[in-house]
């Protein structure tokens, strides 16, 4: 390796640190929490996973806590209702809670109601 090879591959990893370091940023300061709220994700299924890429049909699916008929214009579907995300401070994508806080064991959710 001469010094111009060296010179060009620290650029790069310097690239890759400070656009990590920005993407972390965004997650660990809950950057756009208003949004996300929102739209009712976990700082995972927001920040990390981010778009969800799907084809795009129609799909049918049932509320995990409801049990509500739900249709969605891709396969990427829901796992709980908006209602049921915003009643039980659900993430509405992954169905964890919305403040990845765990929950009591014994936790019934019908309780809350
Ligand atoms: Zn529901
Ligand atoms: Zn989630």
């Amino acid at each position: 390796m001469n010094n111009q090879e060296i010179s060009e591959i620290t650029l790069r990893a310097k690239e890759t640190y400070s656009s990590t370091l920005k993407e972390n940023l965004v997650l660990i300061t809950d950057a756009y929490k208003e949004d996300r709220l929102k739209s009712q994700g976990c700082l995972v299924c927001y920040y990390i996973h981010g778009e969800r890429f799907g084809g795009a049909a129609m799909t049918h699916s049932k509320c995990s806590m409801c049990n509500k008929s739900l249709t969605f214009g891709t396969t990427c579907v829901d796992e709980v209702c908006s209602d049921c995300a915003a009643l039980f401070g659900l993430c509405k994508i992954c169905g964890g809670d919305i403040d990845m806080k765990q929950r009591k064991k014994g936790w019934v959710p019908h309780e809350k109601i």
